[in-house]
Formats: C-alpha cells, structure tokens, sequence
C-alpha cells in the first residue's frame, strides 16, 4: 500500500546523475529539486535534507532552544516529531487532537502557552491542514514561533493557499509512502535567509567557509544524494495527477461508505483541501469493533489495514524521560484505539475499492 510508483521520467534523471558521477549531494539535482520544491510551495529557500526527522531536526535547530524550552505539538502526531524536540532538549507539550480534522486542536492550544514556550508545531494530519489563521493570530499575541510539518500534506491547500507556505520554518517529508518521493528524503522551507543559511550548515556537519575544517558549532550530515533529488524532481512533474488520484480514491470511499453505519469518514473543511494522503476511518465502538480487532478482521479478507498513530503521551521514550505530565488526551486516545487507514497507494482500482467497501459492510452489519 506505499508504492512509489516510479516511472520512465525517474529513469532517465537518475541515468543522467549516473552517467555524470552526480552520485553524492554535490551537484545540479539538489539544487534544481530545492528550487522546485520551493517555488512549488511559495517559498523562498528550500533546503533538501535525508529524511522528514531530519528536517524536523533542522528546523528546531533554527530556533536556537534553551534546555527547557517548550515546544507545543500535537498528542496525536507521528513520533518524529516529539524526536525532533527531544533531540535539542527542549520539551514537548501536547495537545489533544480535533475530533473531525484530527490535527491538533487549535483552541486547546493557548492553556499550554507558558513563558517558556517558543514555537508551535503545526502538523497536518493525514492530509487535511490545520487552522492555520487562529494559530497565526496564537503565535502573533504571544511572539511565537510556527513549525509547520506538511510530510502528510503534499500540495494540500488552506483557504487557497499551499501547505508548506505558512510556517515560519516548513518541513516535508519525501519517504517512499508520502505523495512526492524521493525513496528517503525531506526538505526545510523558509522565507528567511539566516535560517536557511544555518539550515544547510546543520545539514553539512557545520563545515568553515572561510576554513573548511575549523567548524562553528555542531552539525550533522543529513545530505540529500543527487539521485534521491532526481527521482523527486521527476516526481514533481506527475504531482498534479497523484493529487487528482488521492481525491478520486477519497471520493470513491465516500460514496461507497457513507451509508455504512458505525464509521466515521475523513472531511474537508470549507477552508481546506484535502489531500487524502491517508483514508483513514474511525470506527465507532458501539459497532463491538475497534481498529485493531477490525484490522484482523479486514485482513480475513486480504485487506491490509494500518492503524493510526498512538498518542505520543503513550510512547514509553517520552514517559521514560519524565517527559509526559499526568494530563489526558481523550480524542487522541479515542483515534488511536479506534482509527484506522483502508488501501490508499495511487495504484489502488475502482475494483478494488468496491472489494474493500463491501468488506466492510458484511463485516460491520
Ligand atoms: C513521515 C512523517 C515524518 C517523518 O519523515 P521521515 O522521512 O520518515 O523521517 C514526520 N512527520 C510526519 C507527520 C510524517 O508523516
């Protein structure tokens, strides 16, 4: 259910940075995908890194933390998030998730805000974006900093305008399962050039630029290779009709499960478009199921199911550091015991759609 779904196109760009040596991050690729990607999302630099976490690990890395520093983020979020906070000492604080977008919950979030907090991480879930002008108007009042992390929003919009574009510093991801891959990649988007510019020094063990082996802080090497920025630029080019296809998939569900009693299907906001990275259902408990019963159950019937994330005040990293506090999450704790994503790959057949739908009625009536 993640195929990348590689073409001809991705071929011919990776034959080319072979038989030109562009086999390491040095080279036209990087650069060309960086400004694509970049102009694609309404920014103004972009800098391609190894992986989403790694982008995640730059874009904090950004904001000069303090030990104690706060970081808010959802509960309900994938773990690469609470890494990325973890990994320069500040501390996460979460909050429960919306109910029907399943993105952080934008009015729970100012009870969190302390002295000490300096940036909010918004993440979209799934596909759809997070309220973004409550959050603006959040991080305005308080002098905040806002993350965004689109790895699951690729070409997602809020209120016309492209996911990605928001965040004073924006991250993505590139791996196999997200719309636009590069096999493992991920990028930092920023508007501001001393970001950007400590970005790629993060991403490049800090190496001198005036003496290339005395370096002025901690880096890491979170390169990017020519032939992974290749097949994302060959990518690019067909990200139109991957998006047409995730809605067309989501619309298909739709249609076919909305009489369905027990489950509760992925919206659209009036101010967003969905990307449907994900077509994730919630089912009710009254139907006796839960995710992961229901995922045995579809899976009877060869239907491979995952289920959704689990809360990070869950994860025994986090509680293990004293790094979760006695509070309680219960929509998060609710999607996680009951929410689960049906086949979504791009090369998923109407056939095989009505397969998974009339699974799920016998099962569910
Ligand atoms: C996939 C993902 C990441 C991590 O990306 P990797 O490339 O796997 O490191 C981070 N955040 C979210 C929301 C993701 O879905």
């Amino acid at each position: 259910m993640s195929e990348p779904l590689l073409g001809d196109r991705e071929l011919e760009l990776v034959s080319d940075c072979l038989r030109r040596g562009w086999i390491s991050s040095g080279g036209e690729y990087v650069e060309a995908f960086e400004r694509a990607w970049a102009r694609y999302c309404g920014r103004e630099y972009g800098i391609a890194v190894s992986s989403g976490t790694a982008a995640l690990q730059v874009a904090l890395g950004c904001l000069n933390l303090q030990p104690g520093d706060e970081i808010i983020l959802p509960d309900f979020t994938m773990f690469a998030c609470a890494v990325a906070v973890v990994s320069w000492g500040a501390k996460p604080v979460l909050v429960d998730a919306d109910p029907e977008t399943w993105c952080l919950d934008v009015s729970r979030i100012e009870e969190k805000i302390t002295p000490r907090t300096k940036a909010i991480m918004a993440v979209h879930i799934y596909g759809h974006p997070v309220d973004m002008d409550p959050l603006y108007d959040l991080a305005h009042r308080y002098n905040l900093i806002i993350i965004e992390d689109a790895a699951e929003a690729h070409g997602a919009e809020y209120k016309n305008r492209r996911c990605g574009g928001f965040g004073d510093i924006s991250c993505f991801s590139f791996y196999a399962n997200k719309i636009i891959t590069t096999g493992e990649g991920g990028m930092v988007l920023t508007d501001r050039r001393d970001w950007a510019d400590r970005a790629r020094q993060l991403r490049n063990l800090y190496f001198g630029t005036r003496e290339r082996f005395l370096h002025e802080d901690i880096g890491f090497n979170f390169r990017l290779t020519n032939l992974q920025a290749a097949i994302g630029l060959a990518q690019l080019e067909t990200i139109e009709e991957r998006l047409a296809k995730k809605r067309w998939l989501a619309i298909a569900y739709n249609e076919r499960l909305k009489e369905v009693s027990g489950l509760q299907l992925p919206i659209e906001k009036p101010w967003a478009k969905n990307v449907y990275w994900m077509y994730g259902i919630v089912v009710n408990p009254e139907t006796g199921y839960d995710a992961r019963r229901l995922g045995q159950k579809l899976n009877e019937y060869n239907i491979e199911t995952r289920p959704f994330f689990i809360g990070l005040h869950k994860q025994p990293a986090l509680i293990k550091r004293g790094l979760v506090t006695k509070e309680t999450y219960p929509v998060s704790d609710y999607l996680s015991s009951q929410g689960l994503y049906l086949p979504s790959g791009l090369t998923l057949t109407e056939s095989q759609i009505d397969r998974v739908c009339e699974a799920l009625r016998r099962i569910l009536r």
